[in-house]
């Protein structure tokens, strides 16, 4: 890209941090001929995490939900730089951003910009939790869900060598899920259907010994959905075997147990446990907190994220730095693909008039005429108003809960339909594979899902 544009005004440089869903959501709509655009990552590729619950036990491959950054910036108008980093820290004031290559090596740098978007999401939240960093694994990354298949596999496969009144082997095969929000249901909904579907033929005996526990702090799982579908979730996860510990909080882990707190009772349990899933929530990356920290405590004092405004301009940086996606925070707008998509696709319009404004802008200072000055500024004033608040449009929420079964609290084009059953999964499953980003990951998907309905999950490592 060259700096200047053929009027000889600067090309401004936007750099994007993340490749997930808002960061990608923005780069596929921005009209990448208008600006430097440099996208920051050190994930390559996207991941369309909706069905990451379904990879530890292979209803889905991992292959088939990411898809590469450069594949999506190859897709744009104009040329797009990537960098496989991570940003370490953003200066407001220099308008720089320093980045640390991922590898073995480090290599660091410092990029400037005009406008930087933040996108870089959120990190599992462990509430300092002794053990937890330790010995759990959490489910948001590729490398989550490889390791909580290794893990269970391998637990599987030692339990196998003990005897059946052994503790030990009791032990192994307890797999505990911290966390009843959607990360954990959904992956307690996956791991019952593997155990129940695909083990029980190769090891029959074994997968009757399996124990699947949710542990959840609140008296509910799934507590965004209404309380009958709430009702039908529960009772199908208890009918499944899956012990569901409710009004329990997880207060301390170690190598081989759990230690969590009867919020009636106020006695403490002890679960132990072979495979430890942790699925609390988020809590926010490095670099968003040391921004927070940079800006201070009046412009930005949540511990939820980035304050942003309802233009997602950060609190304390207007006009050059943006927030999107988990790691921002502004009031109502929850962390969901969906906030993070929507946002995404707003910035790109709002960089599509800033870009006119610009242009407005440089030619007013090539010219002299005091009326083509003056129509202008009414232009560029005009446009700054046409720079709406964003409006976030809620379509509901879907879930997977197991034995071929989804609950739905959508509204489309006007219609709302809440609803659980074998019926809701087919909704589920095509609402899925219509928001997959690439045909490829349609293709992949559908492929793997008629696998999956054919021969089976891979149990394979
Ligand atoms: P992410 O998608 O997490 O992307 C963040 C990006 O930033 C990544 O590319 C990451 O590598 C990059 N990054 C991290 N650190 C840095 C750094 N220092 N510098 C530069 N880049 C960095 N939401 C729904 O609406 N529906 C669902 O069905 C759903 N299912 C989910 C299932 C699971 C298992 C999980 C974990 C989440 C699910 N969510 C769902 C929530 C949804 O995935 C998130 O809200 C969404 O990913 C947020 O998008 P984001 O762009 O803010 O962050
Ligand atoms: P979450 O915040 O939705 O749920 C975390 C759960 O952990 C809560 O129910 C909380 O009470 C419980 N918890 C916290 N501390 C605990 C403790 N010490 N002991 C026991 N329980 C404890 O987290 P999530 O499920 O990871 O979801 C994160 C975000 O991603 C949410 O915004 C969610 O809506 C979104 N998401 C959506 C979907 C979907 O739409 N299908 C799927 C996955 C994630």
């Amino acid at each position: 890209q060259s700096a200047t544009f053929e009027n000889g005004s600067k090309r401004k440089t936007i750099v994007i941090l993340g490749s997930g869903w808002g960061s990608i959501s923005l780069l596929k709509s921005l009209d990448t001929s208008q600006y430097n655009v440099i996208v920051v990552s050190p994930r390559n590729y996207f991941l369309f995490t909706p069905l990451l619950p379904s990879t530890p036990v292979g209803t889905v491959e991992l292959k088939s939900i990411i898809e590469p950054v450069r594949s999506i910036a190859r897709r744009s108008a104009s040329e797009v730089t990537y960098f496989e980093a991570d940003a370490l820290a953003v200066d407001p004031t220099k308008k720089t951003v320093h980045i640390k290559s991922v590898g073995e090596k480090d290599y660091e740098t410092d990029l400037s910009f005009d406008y930087l978007v933040v996108g870089v999401g959120a990190q599992p939240t462990t509430f300092n939790i002794p053990g937890v960093d330790k010995y759990s694994s959490f489910l948001k990354e590729i490398s989550d869900a490889q390791d909580i298949r290794l893990k269970v596999m391998n637990s599987i496969e030692q339990a196998a060598l003990l005897e059946q009144d052994d503790p030990e082997r009791a032990r192994l095969l307890s797999f505990v899920v911290v966390g009843g929000g959607p990360t954990g249901a959904e992956f307690a909904a996956e791991l019952r259907d593997y155990v129940d579907q695909d083990l029980s033929k190769w090891m029959p005996s074994i997968s009757k010994e399996i124990k699947i526990s949710i542990v959840e702090a609140t008296p509910h799982i799934l507590s965004m959905f209404p309380q009958n579908l709430i009702d039908y979730s529960q009772d199908l996860f208890t009918k499944g075997g899956i012990d569901l510990r409710l009004k329990t909080a997880v207060k301390k882990v170690d190598e081989t147990t759990i230690y969590a707190e009867n919020r009636d009772t106020k006695e403490m349990e002890s679960i132990p446990y072979g495979v430890l899933v942790w699925a609390t929530g988020n809590a926010p990356r490095p670099v968003a907190k040391n921004l927070m920290e940079q800006l201070g405590p009046e412009k930005q004092n949540s511990r939820r994220g980035l304050v942003i405004n309802d233009k997602m301009e950060l609190v304390g940086a207007e006009g050059s730095i943006y927030a999107i996606g988990d790691c921002a925070f502004y009031p109502g707008l929850f962390p969901t693909a969906q906030v993070a998509h929507q946002e995404g696709d707003y910035l790109a319009t709002v960089f599509e008039k800033l870009h006119k404004i610009d242009q407005l802008k440089f030619a007013n200072e090539s010219i002299n005429d005091a009326n083509k000055i003056k129509s202008n500024n009414t232009k560029i004033d005009k446009l700054y108003k046409k720079i709406d608040k964003f409006h976030y449009h809620h379509y509901g929420s879907l879930a997977y809960i197991g034995n071929e079964q989804a609950i739905a609290d959508v509204t489309v084009n006007g219609y709302s339909f809440k609803g659980a059953g074998a019926m809701t999964f087919l909704f589920w499953k095509s609402a899925y594979l219509g928001m997959c980003i690439s045909l490829r990951n349609k293709f992949l998907v559908a492929m793997d899902w008629c696998k999956v309905y054919f021969i089976g999950r891979d149990s394979s490592i």
